[in-house]
């Protein structure tokens, strides 16, 4: 977030969208390698899966702009660009970490992101029903409830075998 004069609830509102679109395509970019360097087969398949939400999750956003004659271009999400180049920083470490350890960090690299978004479309849903757009906050809150569900998914891949598997790795 921020940058730009911000003056009315509605300045702000285009601006979180603004943020999120930057946001979302930036993941759409990254996942494929967070894919890849994925062990276990369910990572994988629930980063797979997350990828098929986020794309559409670009295009819930384009139509929340168009609504309100928003161009959602030209502005960079500088914090998912940061937890982004925190996540290619463990996807380096792949064949020099335990596939289980590199599979945790993998995850919580993942759930940084899901954080950052369920924050963002949180509250931009929240401005958004202030303010009278009920279609742009339904929009919103369908991708709250998609990233939610992807954290948890997470969490529980994590507690149920990943870390499990992780506690056992020797250096
Ligand atoms: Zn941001
Ligand atoms: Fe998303
Ligand atoms: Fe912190
Ligand atoms: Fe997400």
């Amino acid at each position: 977030m921020a940058t730009k004069t911000l003056t009315t609830l509605e300045d702000l509102l285009a601006l979180e969208l603004k943020d999120l679109f930057s946001a979302e395509q930036q993941i759409v970019k990254a996942l494929p390698d967070m894919i890849k360097a994925a062990s276990s087969q369910k990572l994988q398949a629930a980063l797979k899966e997350h990828l098929g939400e986020t794309e559409r999750q670009v295009e819930r956003l384009q139509q929340a702009c168009e609504r309100i004659g928003l161009n959602p271009k030209g502005h960079k999400c500088a914090a998912m660009e940061g937890l982004l180049e925190e996540g290619a920083g463990i996807v380096k470490q792949k064949g020099k970490a335990a596939d289980a350890v590199l599979d945790a960090a993998i995850i919580s690299a993942a759930q940084r992101v899901e954080h950052y978004e369920i924050a963002g479309y949180g509250t931009a849903a929240t401005f958004a029903k202030l303010l009278g757009h009920d279609q742009i906050a339904a929009l919103l809150g369908e991708t709250l409830e998609e990233e939610k569900n992807a954290d948890s998914s997470l969490t529980e891949l994590a507690e149920s075998e990943v870390n499990v598997e992780a506690v056992g790795t020797e250096a």
